[in-house]
């Protein structure tokens, strides 16, 4: 089967958000049907919508799956809940949060998923991550590209996402311990 290419965004901000976060990354990895392809640098950023909540890290991963995306997203929220996603409030703080921004150039809503993810065009956590792996890459209902989103964005939504670690954060896997 062809493999279609598509765009995780990962954040946690819930206890160890370093570990949680590389074994998030492991863990796709370690899926047969998901092909790791890039990972972007870990962003540290403020909370927004719900702000009164500690900061998150964020990057966004792109993926080749031979899923579908409703089992794709499935195999995501299994990960959610093997790290312990324990959400007490929406948009609250969580142990891990895994979204699925975009699969190939999929546009619809159902009752479980809607792609594009329907915040990715205000959510600066997001797109600056985003920008670092797929700058052109084409939002399919917006016709804008992602460096074109990115510009849209206020000085104080841009100032609230920090470059954290560099690309290769997640292979420092010596705080990991044991998850399997
Ligand atoms: P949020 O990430 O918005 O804070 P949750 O992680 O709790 O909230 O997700 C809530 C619901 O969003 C999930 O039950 C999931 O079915 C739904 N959902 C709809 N579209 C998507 C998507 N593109 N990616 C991830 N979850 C989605
Ligand atoms: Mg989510």
């Amino acid at each position: 089967m062809k493999s279609a290419t598509a765009f995780i965004g990962v954040g946690s901000n819930l206890g160890d958000r370093l570990a949680f976060c590389r074994q998030a990354v492991a863990l796709l990895r370690a899926d047969a049907s998901i092909e790791l392809k890039a990972v972007s640098p870990l962003y540290e950023t403020a909370p927004v919508d719900f702000i009164e909540q500690g900061r998150f890290y964020n990057a966004v991963l792109k993926i080749g799956t031979v899923l579908l995306p409703e089992i794709l997203l499935e195999h995501c929220q299994e990960i959610e809940q093997r790290l312990g996603k324990n959400i007490l409030r929406p948009k609250g703080p969580r142990t891990l949060d895994l979204d699925l921004l975009f699969y190939e150039k999929n546009i619809f809503q159902t009752e479980h998923l809607t792609l594009p993810h329907p915040e990715v065009e205000n959510r600066a956590f997001v797109l600056l991550p985003l920008s670092t792996l797929a700058p052109d890459l084409l939002h399919p209902s917006l016709f804008l590209s992602i460096q074109a989103l990115c510009a849209r964005l206020s000085e104080s939504q841009q100032k609230g996402v920090q470059k954290y670690l560099e690309t290769g954060w997640e292979k420092d896997e010596g705080s990991m311990g044991c998850f399997k």
